[in-house]
């Protein structure tokens, strides 16, 4: 066990974050995970980094928060707080952030609270988010267990088993063998995925037609000038680092209004701390004019509202059916690995995947067709038998997806 957690704090900062030498690093987790995030802090060290910076969070206090703090809290983000992450990211500090909550830990919150903090978030965070977004430092998310998660993965064994089983399962996933080599099998990893979207490149597709028997139907529009890109990214400096582990998807930004039809989400999906279940989202012209579930409809139709983008597609990304995430036949009840199990869309914030559009403007990427918002949120669409069928500029049809993999050309 002890060698499978050096390995893995070792890949995420030497190969998710890849700071250089005098870098500064803030690592968000929650407290549960403080003898992990130890780990990594000193890999850090070893790496170079001037200083760790640490961001503690808490399901429990969050929780709390929510239900009981003075209702005007929600509509400001104190002044530290925004010194603390915008001035961060302007100085291109490496932001490593550990995901591990409880599913339902917000369950029963009113979502006019959560939706009021996200905003309020949103427009203090602005530039966090824009450098995020495009490459302005490198960043990696990545998830250890935690008994209250685990037992929502795991139901019928005791926290104990349960956080050993989830242990067991995301190294699966991360390809962390505790054999000291999961560097090397990132890179052959990361390979792979950069021959197949070569090929996606080189079509310059002009559409997606997704299609199952879940119901989904769906075409969606790409911009002129789009590109497919991987888990694997770059900074604007040039230097490399993931912002996923794991990952296994190849993605590309929608046009903004270009998508129309219907969409069932094939999975669950957690988000603010519900479980919404059974999405259905029909789409005009790019918007979302409907938004149902079978479970936690308010969370989800609050999560479309959250502003004006929030209601229009930012991302397409391609997952092979069979995938070490997905044969594992496991739901995670975290979006990190669900999302990397399934072929997924993401409604809100695109991010800038043009050609040279890392270093564009906001307004220029508006200009060009993506989506602008505050939020940003993958739900999953793949299932064994999806079919996607691209189509060319020039009206050709292209097989992309045949019975939930990748066409046999890619
Ligand atoms: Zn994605
Ligand atoms: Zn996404």
């Amino acid at each position: 066990m002890e060698e499978k957690l050096r390995e893995y704090a070792r890949l995420l900062v030497r190969v998710g974050l890849n700071p250089h030498p005098g870098q500064r690093m803030i690592i968000s987790s929650p407290v549960e995970c403080a003898p992990f995030s130890r780990l990594c802090a000193a890999e850090a060290y070893e790496a170079g980094c001037s200083e760790v910076v640490m961001n503690w969070t808490d399901d429990a206090m969050a929780r709390l928060k929510y239900f009981h703090a003075s209702d005007e809290v929600f509509d400001t983000v104190p002044l530290w707080r925004r010194h603390f992450f915008n001035d961060h990211a302007l100085e291109g500090t490496a932001y490593l952030a550990i995901s591990a909550s409880d599913p339902e830990n917000l369950k029963g919150v009113p979502s006019d609270r959560i939706i009021r903090a996200q905003r309020a978030s949103g427009k203090a965070l602005k530039d966090f988010d824009r450098l995020q977004m495009c490459g302005g430092f490198p960043w990696c998310i990545a998830s250890i267990p935690i008994p209250s998660w685990a037992v929502r993965v795991f139901p019928d064994k005791g926290e104990a088993e349960a956080v050993d089983a989830l242990w067991n399962a995301i190294f699966a996933a991360v390809r962390v063998t505790g054999d000291g080599k999961a560097v090397e099998r990132w890179q052959a990893h990361l390979s792979t995925l950069e021959k197949r979207l070569e090929k996606l490149n080189a079509l310059h597709l002009k559409s997606l037609h997704y299609k199952n028997a879940l119901g989904t139907d769906l075409t969606v529009e790409l911009p002129e000038g789009h590109i497919w890109e991987s888990g694997g990214d770059h900074t604007l400096a040039g230097r490399s680092y993931i912002a996923n582990i794991p990952t296994e998807e190849i993605f590309t930004s929608p046009l903004k209004t270009g998508s129309n039809g219907v969409v069932y989400a094939s999975m669950p999906l957690v988000h603010d701390g519900n479980v919404i279940e059974g999405i259905r989202f029909v789409v005009k012209e790019g918007k979302i004019v409907e938004a149902t579930a079978k479970k936690g409809e308010e969370t989800l139709k609050a999560a479309v509202s959250v502003d004006e983008g929030a209601a229009y597609f930012g991302e397409v990304a391609l997952v092979p059916w069979d995938s070490p995430i997905s044969n594992q036949n496991l739901l995670f009840f975290n979006t990190l690995f669900d999302e990397n199990a399934a072929c997924h869309i993401a409604f809100g914030e695109a991010y800038p995947c043009l050609e040279g559009g890392q270093k564009m403007s906001k307004d220029e990427l508006k200009r060009r067709g993506l989506n602008d918002s505050i939020t940003h949120v993958d739900f999953m669409i793949g299932t064994a038998d999806l079919s996607i069928t691209g189509a060319t500029r020039e009206g050709r049809e292209v097989p992309i997806f045949v019975d939930g993999n990748f066409a046999p050309e890619f």
